[in-house]
């Protein structure tokens, strides 16, 4: 019997038989490590010397003087090597993979990122490396691929399905079953069976963390309000993790796409088009049609589209101690463009969504408040889709000469 989890009424671990025992072993190695100090601490060392944590946390003035309300904070997880807080998670993967004794990682990706993330570590710590990838995301994410391939992973096109990141999830499970003994699952998030949900927001607990310190010494008190966006929720839960004792109020922001009313977001929590099923291996809130089959998200970041949500986040939801949000893709974009102008920082088009939905709230607050918003990522790898979103001519020019070019 697989050792299993519930958040509420969300979570578990709904596996096929012949996945049981590799879960039970995962699930035990997961347990030794974390009561293990000397494990936390060198996951904490490889953190600072490999991928520059602590990372800051930033004080926007310009921002804060803009909006005359409360004082602006960002926790900059773009500054973590590969460019996110995926980092966090697949570095602390990592290090179970080498107690485990296991030579092989596989993970799914659907924008790329938890795919490069993961390759990076498979290259550091001498992995064999597989990343399954929907063809249809090979074909838009075409940079992240390269620097798979050169970082020296396997990337395998997903053929199954629409051809996206639920289907690499499904393939990766298959590859699993047939490689148990030597092959670890790293998962991107904090969704899947148990332990993930738990693991995955463990190690991205440093967020929070770091940042309650960091916090206090900078200005003596909690802050009253945090925002993260929300994909499958690894990020949230990271910066979360610290404060859900503390009277602070939490906000989750989740893609609102072309706006809730239109069918087109990847709002599960936050519109009322979510519904609670069983799917990939456990129970939470999805996008789906009344048969079940899984609706088709959209939205301008390609890592908030995923399906499903956290069992965590749905149970914190149901708590009513995480309230949820929705940014539309217009509303992302003016305020990654006030972000660059005001303060010279690029957070990524998902983060971008936490930072649209603070500036909706913060001219309400007092000059004494102080907000906390969660920049999981820099924007540099989004620079096709932003220069198409500004339909910036002079990149346009440049992307038909390089077509050109390659034609001649
Ligand atoms: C993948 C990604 C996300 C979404 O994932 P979560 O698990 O919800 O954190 C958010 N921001 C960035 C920059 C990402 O790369």
């Amino acid at each position: 019997m697989v050792e299993s989890r519930y958040y509420g009424q969300y979570g578990g671990s709904y596996l096929p038989e012949i996945l049981v025992s590799t879960f039970d072993q995962l699930v035990t190695a997961f347990k030794e490590a974390k009561n293990d100090p000397a494990f936390w601490e060198e996951y904490e060392q490889i953190m600072s010397s490999y991928s520059c944590r602590p990372t800051p946390l930033t004080f926007a003035g310009n921002l804060t003087e803009y909006f005359g309300g409360a004082r602006i904070y960002i926790k900059r997880e773009d500054l973590n090597h590969t460019g996110a807080h995926k980092a966090n998670n697949v570095m602390g993967q990592g290090l179970l993979v080498k107690r485990m004794g296991k030579k092989r990682v596989i993970a799914e990706t659907g924008a790329g990122q938890h795919g490069v993330a993961t390759a990076t570590m498979a290259a550091k710590f001498g992995f064999k490396c597989t990343i399954y990838m929907g063809e249809v995301d090979i074909a838009r994410q075409r940079p992240n691929v390269f620097w798979m391939e050169r970082l020296g992973a396997e990337v395998v096109p997903v053929t199954d399905g629409t051809r996206i990141l639920k289907d690499a999830i499904n393939e990766a499970f298959r590859d699993w079953v047939t490689n148990m003994d030597d092959t670890h699952y790293v998962l991107g998030t904090a969704c899947g069976p148990h332990p993930y949900p738990e693991m995955v927001s463990y190690f991205q607990s440093i967020i929070g963390r770091e940042a309650k310190k960091q916090i206090i010494k900078s200005e003596g008190k909690l802050p009253e309000r945090i925002y993260a966006c929300v994909g499958g929720g690894s990020n949230a839960l990271g910066i979360f993790s610290s404060f859900l004792d503390d009277s602070v109020e939490l906000v989750g922001v989740e893609a609102g796409g072309d706006g809730l009313n239109t069918g087109r977001h990847a709002a599960r929590l936050a519109s009322k088009d979510g519904t609670v099923g069983i799917a990939q291996g456990f129970k939470t809130y999805f996008l789906q049609n009344s048969d079940g089959q899984m609706q088709e998200t959209h939205s301008v970041a390609a890592g908030l589209d995923y399906v499903g949500v956290s069992p965590i986040l749905s149970l914190l939801k149901e708590e009513g101690r995480v309230r949820f949000e929705s940014a539309t893709d217009r509303e992302v974009l003016d305020a990654l463009s006030l972000t660059l102008k005001k303060e010279g920082l690029v957070p990524a088009l998902e983060s971008a969504h936490a930072f649209a939905q603070a500036f909706k709230e913060v001219p309400n607050l007092s000059r004494d408040d102080i907000i906390l918003i969660n920049q999981s990522g820099r924007g540099d790898k989004d620079i096709f889709t932003i220069a198409d979103a500004f339909k910036d001519p002079d990149w346009q020019k440049f992307i038909q000469q390089k077509a050109e070019e390659y034609r001649a």
